[in-house]
């Protein structure tokens, strides 16, 4: 392949993945709210007003319209632009990966679904039974493709896929242990259990590692920003008086739900991560260590 025509495949691949991701967010939207997710077209949640043509363009329409609603001026948030960039982003690694290979397009599939068993998880804390079935039927799909094709050794997807679920059940278990309260859900073994398949034993060591880091930082960010926010609502309740009790109880209720750590979009990332990279990385790390 020439140079210019790789440049432009791996345009369109980033633009096929801001699209994809695109309809993605609005499965994560509506899916658990019980609503349809083609019809009616893309609406603001407040004022009801159907976005024009233009208002839906991944990416360039939050840009220009600075994140708010053009009817009304709600605020949308940064989630769906950053869930477009993450799919864009994704998709152009998975090309400039694997190229034009049956590998990538495996890959296209694996980093929607998990994007959106990511997005549903960050934003309600739960996965579809659904969509976790599929995630192990496109793993095994993708071993036996690659055990088919003679890169990979069946063996290291069944030790993969045990190990991923034991592991994680193990951690869960001494989680609540330790804790006294469920830390992590069913549903975040179940999809290590799946992640063990589609990437084998050795890159599922990568993909804890990539989540793990990944996940330590986000999180004390965000547990940083919650300190600051809280700190600032209880000097405005102490300031009015009347409303402290009520600003404590508000603080109290959403800090439950914050302490609630949504694990899948780390292990997520981890998992595309190690499908993508996970060999090179390997083969590089045992290259040092001869
Ligand atoms: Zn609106």
């Amino acid at each position: 392949m020439t140079g210019g025509l790789r440049a432009l495949c791996a345009i369109f691949a980033f633009l096929l993945g801001c699209v994809f991701f695109s309809f993605g967010g609005v499965v994560v939207a509506r899916l658990p709210r019980g609503e349809s997710i083609v019809s009616p077209g893309s609406h603001c949640d407040r004022c009801g007003r159907t976005l024009k043509w233009y208002e839906n363009i991944p990416l360039v329409s939050w840009l220009l319209q600075r994140g708010r609603c053009r009817g009304c001026g709600e605020k949308i948030g940064a989630f769906p632009f950053l869930f477009e960039l993450f799919g864009g982003l994704g998709f152009l690694a998975a090309f400039l990966r694997f190229g034009l290979a049956p590998e990538t397009l495996f890959a296209f599939a694996v980093i929607w679904l998990v994007g959106v068993m990511a997005g549903i998880d960050w934003e309600n804390h739960f996965a579809y039974d659904g969509m976790q079935i599929a995630y192990f039927l496109l793993s095994a799909g993708y071993a036996l493709f690659l055990c088919l094709a003679r890169e990979g050794r069946w063996s290291d997807f069944v030790i993969g896929g045990v190990a991923g679920f034991a592991v994680f059940l193990l951690i869960k278990g001494v989680g609540r242990l330790i804790a006294r309260r469920e830390c992590m859900g069913m549903g975040d073994v179940l999809f290590m259990g799946s992640t063990g398949v589609l990437v084998g034993w050795k890159a599922l060591l990568f993909c804890v590692l990539v989540a793990s880091v990944v996940g330590a930082i986000v999180e004390l960010v965000r547990e940083r920003l919650h300190a600051r926010r809280r700190g600032q609502g209880r000097q405005q309740g102490a300031a009015d008086g009347s409303g402290a009790q009520c600003a404590k109880d508000i603080g109290e209720e959403s800090d439950e739900k914050e302490r609630e750590v949504a694990f899948l979009p780390y292990l997520a990332l981890g998992a595309v991560a190690a499908m993508l990279f996970g060999a090179p990385v390997l083969a590089w790390y045992l290259g040092v260590l001869a």
